[in-house]
């Protein structure tokens, strides 16, 4: 595919791109609201935030859980905009479909085959987010015990991979974009935020990835990132994400 190229040398995507943003996890009505408003105030179609938080560590925030749904809710009703979650244990499925517009299997949980088979019976669209150690092929599988569940309806999410890098977070894996979609059909999303844990990373890896043809990105915006209740370094300032939007001139 072509790698287009405006005459002030801004990347040129396609009209109908997803920007999922909005902070790692919900802390407050008032942090995701006001995040929201910003967020959709320079041209993101879909909100995230986590309700239920996969921590590395037990001692860490979990996520508002219930609350957490309950704020997704009300600020998905004040703003009009569209909203994934990360649904971590079938048992919250019902919840957690009553407000999601795409439900999120995070990467922790990419080979857990009975959440699949689970998000496979429902009809509500699926991003499957790849395994922090998942080859290609894992994830397409991961992908198939949804789709044979009848919901075909399923988003890709390349979030970086271990290796051995130093650096970063995770490796991102961007041939993955058109290996995915050549070999599924399915959307791809990158997450940049993830992929690099590192903010100054986040604009030029999602410049790359539209670049490489991702059908979206997924980026963790955050009021005040120094105080963010997870993953604050990898999130963007208010006037990042505005210069991000900008770059990729979707503003
Ligand atoms: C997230 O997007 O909220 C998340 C926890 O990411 P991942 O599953 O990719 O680590
Ligand atoms: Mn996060």
């Amino acid at each position: 595919f072509e790698i287009n190229v405006s005459e002030d040398k801004k990347l040129i995507i396609k009209e109908d791109t997803l920007v999922m943003a909005g902070p790692c996890a919900i802390e407050s009505y008032e942090q995701l609201l006001e995040t929201a408003k910003f967020v959709k105030s320079q041209g993101a179609n879909i909100l995230r935030g986590g309700a239920y938080k996969p921590r590395t560590s037990p001692n860490s925030f979990q996520g508002l859980k219930e609350e957490g749904l309950e704020i997704l809710k009300a600020v998905k009703k004040e703003t009009g905009l569209p909203v994934i979650t990360e649904l971590m244990d079938a048992r919250e499925l019902d919840k957690l479909y009553e407000v999601a517009d795409i439900i999120q299997i995070g990467s922790r949980n990419m080979q857990n085959f009975t959440l699949l088979t689970e998000v496979g019976k429902q009809d509500k669209p699926v991003m499957l987010k790849r395994g922090i150690s998942a080859s290609i092929s894992e994830w397409i599988g991961a992908a198939e015990y949804i789709a044979v569940g009848g919901n075909q309806n399923i988003i890709m999410c390349e979030r970086g991979i271990r290796t051995y890098n130093d650096y970063t977070r995770n490796t991102l894996d961007l041939a993955a974009v058109p290996i995915i979609q050549k070999e599924t059909g399915l959307p791809v999303i990158v997450d940049p935020s993830h992929a690099t844990g590192v903010r100054y990373l986040v604009k030029p890896m999602s410049i790359a990835a539209l670049a490489a043809g991702a059908d979206g990105i997924m980026v963790e915006v955050h009021p005040d990132p120094v105080n963010a209740l997870s993953d604050g370094m990898q999130s963007l300032h208010f006037n990042e994400f505005e210069d991000l939007m900008k770059s990729i001139n979707i503003k």
